[in-house]
């Protein structure tokens, strides 16, 4: 029944918002509890990221093979990916064909956004509320809104009054977009920006590439699955997942035991010319143990990487401004390329480096920086994301007494195991701040999550209990812990959304513990301990 006709209605057991990877399948595990669940989502189907992100080139990062669902037989033997990184209209795809399967749709309300969500404490419910006025009530919520999911427009003058056409990848239009002799600009060099331009330039008329900061790119090298492969693929699954879930962040890929500098610098040099060829994270994932740790061991990764950009852009200038300065490899998320650095050969693409000459304004006829006016028919903003907290503080969270948790996240975010908050009880963050799943190979720790969610909900209903809540010294533990796994990182030390930094957004200036730093199997491992421990750190009423 939809809420619309059913004004508040009588209460579900569960709400959860957002119906990507991580809503539908905690859907699906809720539905096998005989709980009735109603699924509230701003798109107009099903897919989260996939359904938002379709920008040209979008594909995955992870192997195909590694990101799908593991928890049903039937999915895993009927799907068949068609490349080992499928792009996103095949993924869109799939998150279709498994909404179909377990028929999640009639327990999914579209097109709907929620803005805000409060703890009614006498009736031990949470009401969330829609942008257009709809409510509904629940004794549990589960936020399942994603860790990149709030894009963000540059906050440059004048961006309303350019007169062409102007997209942000994370809202590409569901309609095909040509860029066959047009001129067009794009802003934004990370993961994003990096397959638009490598796919935009393949058609573009003339292609102005702004660049704030250079990322260290490696190659992707994608293909497709044939026959034989498939067969392996499938007959392996039991072994992939569970690689998988004995690695760093849940991806093929896992660190090599060796250190960068205990080998020699002819075996050091192969190493790595080895994982450049190789497909996927191996460079990054699977690298010398101590390369995302060690400041001299990551500074051979980077003089290899910066060799690479070199012999691959012909002009020396180019090749210069696309070498990274400020950070080195693997402290950024990588963007995986497919003839990225190429680009930059071809006669009709021009690099604007912006530390040399900002960006002033946008102007009704282009982009107009301290250098040069450049008039351009199209501007893609490849601008990134209000990563992690952003999403949640786009819904106005209020947990007992009226408490908001903008306010309670004011100075960084505090959780226990990044899933549950104190002050604000039946409420669980999938993929939230603090947890494992925002620095992993996603849709493994989107299931680890969900589980273990699930297995708490049923426990409480085991046990008679309607309300549960971390202790105020549970949350500062783990808030601790987490701080505590992040130092030893080096990417922390650098600026990127994984440290809550958006140049766009007010207040998201300074490096905050987001992401849980100490691997998706010290995390799971963390996750067992405190349920089998009778949920120590929570308190049941
Ligand atoms: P991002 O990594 O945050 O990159 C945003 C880019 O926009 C940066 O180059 C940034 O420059 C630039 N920018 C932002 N505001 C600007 C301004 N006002 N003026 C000029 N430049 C500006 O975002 P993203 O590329 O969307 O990627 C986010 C994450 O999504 C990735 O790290 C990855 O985890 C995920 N992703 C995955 C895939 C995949 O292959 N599966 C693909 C895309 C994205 P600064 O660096 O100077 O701030």
């Amino acid at each position: 029944m939809s809420l619309r006709s059913a004004g508040l209605g009588e209460p579900y057991d569960v709400i959860v918002i957002g119906a990507g990877l991580s809503g539908m399948y905690q859907l699906h595990r809720l539905r096998e509890l005989g709980l009735s669940v109603r699924v509230f989502e701003a798109g107009d189907d099903v897919g989260g990221t996939w359904y938002w992100n379709r920008y040209p080139g979008a594909r995955f990062d992870s192997e195909s093979w590694t990101y799908g669902y593991s928890f049903s037989d039937e999915i895993l033997r009927e799907w068949e990916w068609s490349e080992h990184f499928a792009a996103q209209p095949e993924t869109l795809r799939y998150c279709n064909f498994v909404a179909d399967k377990l028929d999640l749709r009639r327990d999914i309300e579209f097109d709907c956004r929620i803005k805000a969500a409060a703890y009614d404490e006498a009736a031990g419910q949470w009401e969330v509320e829609s942008e257009d006025g709809r409510r509904a009530r629940a004794r549990f919520l589960i936020t399942a809104i994603g860790p990149l999911s709030a894009p963000t427009m540059p906050t440059i003058p004048g961006v309303e009054s350019f007169r062409g056409e102007a997209y942000h990848t994370g809202t590409w239009p569901h309609r095909p977009v040509s860029f066959a002799g047009k001129r067009v600009a794009v802003i934004g060099t990370g993961a994003t920006g990096v397959q638009a331009i490598t796919e935009i330039a393949k058609t573009v008329g003339h292609l102005t590439v702004f660049q704030r900061t250079p990322n260290w790119c490696a190659p992707l090298h994608n293909s497709p699955i044939d026959p034989a492969d498939q067969a392996r693929i499938k007959a392996r699954y039991p072994e992939i997942f569970e690689t998988c879930r004995n690695s760093f962040g849940c991806f093929i890929h896992d660190a090599d035991p060796r250190n960068a500098l205990e080998v020699s610098s002819e075996e050091r040099e192969a190493f790595f010319e080895q994982r450049y060829r190789e497909p996927g994270f191996g460079i990054w994932m699977g690298n010398f143990r101590d390369v995302l740790i060690n400041r001299d061991a990551n500074a051979t990764i980077s003089d290899f990487m910066r060799r690479k950009i070199r012999e691959r852009v012909r002009d020396p200038k180019i090749a210069e401004k696309l070498i990274p300065t400020n950070h080195g490899f693997g402290t950024r998320r990588v963007p995986l390329e497919s003839g990225y650095y190429e680009v930059f050969n071809q006669d009709n693409v021009r690099l604007v480096d912006l530390r040399e000459t900002p960006i002033e304004r946008i102007t009704p006829a282009g982009v107009r920086t301290t250098g040069a006016e450049h008039a351009v028919d199209m501007i893609v903003y490849a601008t990134g994301f209000d990563a992690i907290t952003g999403a949640f503080d786009r819904i106005e969270f209020r947990g007992i007494a009226g408490r908001r948790l903008r306010d309670k996240w004011a100075e960084g975010p505090r959780t226990y195991l990044g899933l549950q908050i104190e002050g604000f009880p039946n409420l669980f963050t999938l993929v939230g701040p603090h947890n494992a799943a925002t620095f992993c190979n996603i849709p493994r720790c989107i299931e680890q999550n969900v589980d273990w969610v699930t297995a708490l909900i049923r426990h409480m209903r085991e046990k008679g209990h309607t309300r549960v809540e971390p202790t105020a010294e549970a949350e500062r533990e783990w808030t601790q812990h987490v701080l505590d796994t992040g130092r030893r990182m080096l990417f922390t030390q650098v600026d990127s959304w994984m440290m809550g930094i958006n140049s766009n957004v007010a207040g998201k200036q300074k490096r905050t513990f987001i992401v849980y730093a100490g691997g998706a199997p010290k995390y799971r491992e963390k996750c067992d301990e405190v349920a089998a421990a009778a949920y120590v750190g929570f308190t049941f009423g």
